[in-house]
Parts: C-alpha cells; sequence; structure tokens
C-alpha cells in the first residue's frame, strides 16, 4: 500500500509519529497512519479559518469545486476501493458503491438552491432571511462507512461557504486520507484538512476554540461526550449516533419475501450500519417460517475476505467490535436463546463471525436492547402488535425502523406510531442525500442530508433594510421592545 498523509493547508506535514492499521481480514497490519500531533491540528484549524475568508465569498466557486469533486472520485474508484476494503473489511463491490455514493453526495450538494425568503418587501422595508456559513466545522467520523460519512459532512459544509478539518476513525483513516490528497488540486489550500489519530485527536478537535461547528457521526458514549466539549463555547452540533432498529412483521406478510428483504436489511455491511434492522418482531403466527428463512440467507451467503471476487459479507472491522458481538450473542445463549444458524466466531485467521439468527428471544436480554453493530440478529415473536409497538418503542435508541406488511397502508399507519427519525415501510436502508437522516433521543441531535442537512452548516441571519427615509420605521417590534 502507498504511503499516507495528512493534508493540511493543502500540504503534508511532516509526520512526527504514526500508528498501525490493520487489515480486519487478517488481523494484521499492512498500513500506518500519520499521529497528528495538537501543534499540526492548531495548524489544520488556523490554516481553516484562512481560507474560510476566501471560501466563503464566491458561491459559483464552490459549487464547481463540488461537481469536480465528483469527477476526482468517480475516476479514482477503483484505486480507492481496495484501500477501503482492506481498511474495513467490506467487499469490493461495496466499497466501489460508497467511493461512488459519496461523488453523488458531491454532485447533489453542487446543485442544491436554497434561495433566500423574502419575508417582507413593501413600502415600509425588505426583509430577507439569509443563509450564513459558520466558520470552520470539526467533522469526527466512524469506522463503518468512512467516505460515506465523511461526504454527508464535507459536501453540504462546503457548499455552505465553510471549511472544514476531518478526523476519520483511527481503525479506517486510509481511504479519507488518500481522498484528501487526491482533492488538492482541486479545493484551495486550507479548505479541506484531513488529520489522523486516536480518540484523543477527536476530544482536542471537539474542544478546540476556532471550530465553530462539530458535525459528529459515532456512539452515543462519544457523542454525549463531545457534547460536554462543545457546551463552554457554544458550537453548533450535529450528532448522528447509535440506533437499535425494530423491524415490525405484520400478520399479512408473506415470510419468505420479507425474511429476504429483512436479511438484506439487517446483514448489510455485516450488521455495521448505525441504521441496520437489529432486532424483529415477528408474529406468533409467522414466526417459525420467518425465522427458518432468515437462517437459510444466513446459511447461504458467502462470508470472506472483501477482496475476494465472490464475498458478500466481510470480517467484523475491528477486535473491540467483534468481541463486542461475540459477547452478546454468548450473553442472549446464556439467557436461554438458541442460535438457528451461527452463534460462534469462524475458525482461522481475521475477525470473522458467523452470520447468527437468534430465536427464542425477548426484550430484557443485552442483544436485544444495546445496539449490537454486527452479524447477529435477534428475532422476537409476539402475539399483540400494540404490545410490539410498544417494546419497539421502549427505548432510548430513536435511529429508524421498519414495518412489513401486504397491506402497505396499514403497515405506513403502524410506521408512523415508531419512535424513530426514518420509518420505513416494506424496505430499510433506504437512504440518499436529498433525504433527512437523524434519531430521535439518544440516537441523535440534528439531521444530515437533504436542504434541512444543509441548513445545520449554517446560521440564519435576517437582512432588514428600512425603506423610510429617515430610518426610524422600527415595525412592531419597535413598539413593544
Ligand atoms: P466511536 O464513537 O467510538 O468513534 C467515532 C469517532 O469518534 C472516531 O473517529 C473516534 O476516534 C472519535 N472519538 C472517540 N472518542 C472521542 C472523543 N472523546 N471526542 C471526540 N471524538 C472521539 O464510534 P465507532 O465505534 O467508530 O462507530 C460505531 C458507532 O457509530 C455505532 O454506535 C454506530 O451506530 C454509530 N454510527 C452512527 C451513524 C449515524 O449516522 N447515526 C452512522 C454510522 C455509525
Amino acid at each position: 500500500m502507498s504511503e499516507f498523509v495528512m493534508t493540511i493547508d493543502g500540504a503534508t506535514p511532516a509526520p512526527e509519529a504514526v500508528f498501525e492499521v490493520l487489515n480486519p481480514a487478517t488481523g494484521e497490519v499492512f498500513a500506518e497512519a500519520p499521529e497528528c500531533t495538537t501543534r499540526q491540528l492548531d495548524a489544520a484549524f488556523d490554516a481553516a479559518t484562512k481560507a474560510q475568508r476566501a471560501w466563503k465569498l464566491d458561491e459559483g466557486a464552490r459549487r464547481s469545486a463540488l461537481k469536480k469533486m465528483a469527477d476526482v472520485l468517480f475516476a479514482a474508484t477503483a484505486e480507492l476501493a481496495p484501500i477501503l476494503t482492506a481498511e474495513q473489511g467490506k467487499p469490493l463491490a461495496d466499497a466501489s458503491v460508497e467511493v461512488m455514493a459519496s461523488a453523488i453526495w458531491c454532485q447533489y450538494f453542487a446543485d442544491l438552491e436554497t434561495p433566500p425568503q423574502v419575508i417582507q418587501d413593501d413600502g415600509e422595508a425588505r426583509v430577507d432571511v439569509v443563509r450564513r456559513p459558520m466558520g470552520v466545522v470539526a467533522a469526527i467520523t466512524p469506522w463503518n462507512f468512512p467516505l460515506t460519512l465523511a461526504f454527508w459532512k464535507i459536501a453540504p459544509a462546503l457548499l455552505a461557504g465553510n471549511t472544514l478539518v476531518l478526523k476519520p476513525s483511527p481503525f479506517t483513516p486510509l481511504t479519507t486520507l488518500k481522498v484528501a490528497e487526491m482533492l488538492r488540486d482541486t479545493l484551495p489550500p486550507g479548505v479541506l484538512n484531513v488529520t489522523s489519530g486516536g480518540d484523543e485527536l477527536g476530544a482536542w478537535m471537539s474542544e478546540h476554540p476556532q471550530a465553530r461547528k462539530i458535525s459528529f457521526t459515532g456512539s452515543i458514549e462519544t457523542g454525549k461526550k463531545v457534547a460536554v466539549s462543545a457546551a463552554p463555547d457554544l458550537k453548533r452540533l450535529t450528532l448522528e449516533l447509535g440506533g437499535n432498529d425494530p423491524a415490525i412483521v405484520l400478520d399479512d406478510a408473506d415470510p419468505a419475501l420479507v425474511a429476504r428483504a429483512i436479511f438484506a436489511g439487517a446483514f448489510n455491511n455485516n450488521g455495521q450500519v448505525c441504521s441496520a434492522i437489529k432486532r424483529v418482531y415477528v408474529p406468533e403466527r409467522l414466526y417459525d417460517d420467518v425465522v427458518e428463512a432468515l437462517a437459510a440467507s444466513a446459511t447461504d451467503i458467502k462470508v470472506g475476505d472483501g477482496a475476494e471476487p465472490d464475498t458478500k459479507l466481510g470480517p467484523i472491522n475491528n477486535r473491540p467490535q467483534y468481541e463486542r458481538v461475540s459477547e452478546l450473542v454468548s450473553d442472549a445463549v446464556a439467557h436461554g436463546a438458541k442460535a438457528v444458524t451461527g452463534g460462534h466466531p469462524m475458525d482461522g485467521r481475521g475477525y470473522f463471525y458467523e452470520p447468527t439468527i437468534l430465536a427464542d428471544i425477548s426484550d430484557g436480554v443485552r442483544i436485544v436492547d444495546e445496539e449490537q453493530v454486527g452479524p447477529a440478529l435477534p428475532d422476537i415473536p409476539y402475539r399483540d402488535l400494540d404490545d410490539a409497538v410498544e417494546r419497539a418503542n421502549s427505548t432510548h435508541f430513536g435511529l429508524s425502523g421498519s414495518v412489513w406488511g401486504t397491506d402497505a397502508d396499514r403497515a405506513a399507519e403502524i410506521a408512523g406510531r415508531l419512535e424513530c427519525g426514518t420509518a420505513w415501510v416494506n424496505t430499510h436502508l433506504a437512504l440518499g442525500p436529498q433525504q433527512p437522516f437523524g434519531g430521535f433521543k439518544w440516537s441523535g441531535l440534528g439531521v444530515e442530508n437533504g436542504p434541512w442537512g444543509l441548513s445545520e452548516f449554517t446560521e440564519l441571519q435576517v437582512v432588514h433594510r428600512s425603506k423610510s427615509a429617515d430610518g426610524l420605521n422600527l415595525g412592531t417590534a419597535g413598539l413593544v421592545s
């Protein structure tokens, strides 16, 4: 693998220390990434602050830069995908999709128009409500979709006229570092600074006085720490956090059909998706059929090194996560659950875990109540639909959920009762750049994507122009204040 470097002020800072990056398919070190020092981080924020002065002035230049960024990403897909597979574990085809999705996000935001609103235009005044950039955005990303989730932040933040200092997860820093290097000819120096390092680097970033906004994707636990760091100087905050996303199967569903789709919604990226299905509620009458069909999908799917062409599920990304999934499954079995298929780590090297379907389990067991983020799916029988909805909602999580049935209107009505940011009907994980994504409750603060996500990288400003000759027309507010 080629050398990986940070991009600060459009250049490579001299590396002072490095850390190792493992391939989860082998468990072995295959590359090194630079360990950003506090001095280098300061330099990144200085560069971003300086670059923002010009960057915020030319919207046309920002739109054309985003289009060029998309071109760079599309052109580099074949080079980037193997790096992403090596550090994250996902199959090459999925890694290519992730790179292309990042390009598509740039294209979407390049063309997204949010015209100013004129809320008054009469003889007294003209009042415009406009969006202004915030300044420097500190962006922090997790290991499951390192590149896509970075571009959920980069594309809207840049369009809005901000500059960025970004830090990928220490488990998956390489693709993001490489992309920043590739974009040096496309963006002015300092507009996109990409650093790398451990968790402490994320803490330094969220405390940094030059960051006006933190856009964070990761776990609830870390998200709360970031919120605390942001509080002293009232940094703006978007938090995209964990989910424990329920799927509710209705009694009119076709078991084989829904099981196939639910399996895809649960095991995408080997279950390592914040909004993947994490627990399934199935009517008692359909329970055995749904569980059997899910188990068949889990048994059939090819698990292996993402670099091999026929692999459909790769390894778990990192050792702590691999141990967590193993622990949650063992705990479930110890509490009486049945692993219909799977239930064990796989032999050999790497962080491979058997795709696991758990039956005869209910709420109150850790793998049902917590976020597993891995290839193990608990299936819970229910008798009463209201009770299933109640149980689906009885959690601090609120990222997404789905309802499955032949009568789509009825399913949509039930989906509307789920307390979560995205409620899908007869599908799961259908996402797009135009669709706001965020969590209720502890699953997040604010949203990403669409005009709603863009507005989170802006401050609202009122421009009120008096039309009276002496400027003394204060309007109604002037009379009462
Ligand atoms: P994590 O919270 O451990 O780490 C996320 C990022 O935060 C990493 O870059 C990490 O280095 C950094 N970090 C760690 N400690 C920090 C601190 N004190 N201050 C600032 N930054 C710090 O999460 P993870 O294990 O990398 O990712 C998995 C989690 O992310 C899961 O909970 C998953 O559901 C969630 N996630 C959420 C979304 C979403 O959009 N809602 C998307 C993907 C993943």
